[in-house]
């Protein structure tokens, strides 16, 4: 037991039919409809070989999007060939979410066996609810059909999928209503090391936040620094530019104009707020970088010329960040300094990326372009965790309950199958 939730340790999973919910959900080339990334795939590998090593009858129910999020719904058929390569061992799949073919399947079998069922988006309650304002509550969504039909089958009940703990949803919430559950193995390395961060970080504990979608990181923010997590909060890419905004300072007409035409403009009243409370913990760029004839130029804040658009931190900001991600004992990353994409303007995020690489402190990096630009830049060895779950883990940061960690919560209380 870890959080109030029950973890692998807490079972005896010898000849029990364990239902397992697993994040697999990978980029997808919508032409061939092959699988362009397996980084999550391999992350749940230690739990499913446990379980199967223990002699569990495994069922493993999973979701696969699209970049194109609510469209585009795919089968979780070569997923499961990814699985058995990387398992090393046979990964059945059947065509069939929870209709009789399905059960039929769970039902034969033996110990050790490993069933992938298709996605479970398939079934409609699953997507309906998918972040819309219709919303059951857990107890409603054990009445759903996914689990009336699966949940009598199985004994037990295991959430591996922490990138998918911010969702509430019937295959993630359900299940912990009627069957005793326990969280797999990389959903608790992963819940232990965000929590870690949040509770008690290594001091100083520096957050970085840049990036361009940068509501989740006001909302981070506000959290980390509210509750006394971060000890400094380095700005960069739009987040940088709305704070000094809201500190008066001029940087630059085309920002603004950017930083509106994004919808970020209402963040600035958030940001004079966390400036009147914090100001001494918020850093923010003293320089910037904007592109002249394909080439970069920087200046000084207070010397943008008019006109110019400034699309990373410059030199010197950089250097200043490197030197705080050194000294510190823990640091978070989520969001580029600057548009890293381009060779004129990647400087700011390239050098912050490579003291991430070199600190001695325990570095953590979330966000898709993050984890991006940390391949880009060769550092995924030197990144102590990366974490799979970005929608997830930026939602605990924010200090939000998950709802999945609360149902898991539920189902580690009962001891029984609720019949
Ligand atoms: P993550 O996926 O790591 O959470 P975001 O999605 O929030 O990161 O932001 C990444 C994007 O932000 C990158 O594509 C980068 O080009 C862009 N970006 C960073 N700084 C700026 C800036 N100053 N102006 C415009 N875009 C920026
Ligand atoms: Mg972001």
């Amino acid at each position: 037991m870890r959080f109030g939730i029950n973890t692998l340790d807490d079972f005896d999973v010898k000849d029990k039919t364990v239902l397992c919910r697993i994040d697999i959900n990978q980029p997808v080339n919508r032409v061939t409809g092959t699988l362009k990334d397996t980084t999550r795939i391999e992350a749940c590998i230690p739990t499913l070989k446990e379980l199967s090593e223990k002699g569990a009858k495994l069922v493993l129910l999973a979701h696969q999007g699209s970049d194109i999020e609510y469209k585009n719904f795919y089968t979780t058929e070569p997923h499961a060939k990814v699985l058995s390569k990387f398992l090393g061992k046979e990964v059945k799949f059947i065509d069939d979410v929870c209709g009789p073919a399905a059960r039929e399947a769970i039902k034969a079998l033996n110990a050790g066996e490993i069933l992938l069922l298709d996605n479970v988006r398939f079934v409609s309650e699953e997507q309906t609810l998918f972040e819309t304002k219709l919303l059951l509550s857990h107890e409603e969504q054990a009445k759903t059909l996914l689990v009336r039909k699966l949940a009598p089958l199985g004994d037990l009940y295991v959430c591996d999928a922490f990138a998918a703990a911010h969702r509430d949803q019937p295959s993630l919430c359900g299940f912990e209503e009627l069957l005793p559950s326990a969280m797999g193995r990389l959903f608790e390395e992963e819940f232990c090391v965000i929590s870690g961060l949040m509770e008690k970080p290594k001091r100083p504990s520096v957050f970085v936040l840049g990036g361009a979608k940068i509501n989740d990181a006001f909302l981070m923010m506000s959290a980390v620094l509210g509750g006394g997590a971060a000890d400094k909060v380095l700005t960069g890419g739009l987040v940088g530019e709305v704070i000094l905004w809201a500190d008066g300072k001029d940087i630059g007409e085309p920002a603004r104009a950017f930083i509106k035409k994004e919808g970020y403009d209402n963040l600035v009243d958030t940001a004079k707020e966390l400036l009147a409370k914090y100001r001494n913990k918020i850093v923010t760029p003293s320089d910037f970088a904007a592109v002249k004839d394909g080439k970069r130029v920087e200046y000084e804040l207070g010397k943008i010329p008019a006109g110019v658009l400034i699309l990373d931190i410059g030199e010197a900001t950089a250097k200043k960040y490197q030197e705080a991600i050194r000294e510190a004992k823990t640091v978070f990353v989520n969001g580029p300094m600057g548009v890293f994409e381009e060779t004129a303007t990647e400087l700011g995020t390239r050098l912050v990326w490579d003291a991430l690489g070199d600190t001695p402190a325990y570095t953590v990096i979330g966000g898709g372009d993050s984890i991006t630009a940390t391949k880009k830049y060769g550092k995924t060895g030197d990144i102590d965790y990366i974490c799979t779950g970005g929608g997830a883990l930026i939602r605990f940061l924010t200090g939000e309950e998950l709802p999945v960690v609360k149902a898991l919560r539920h189902g580690s209380k009962l001891k029984e199958k609720v019949k």
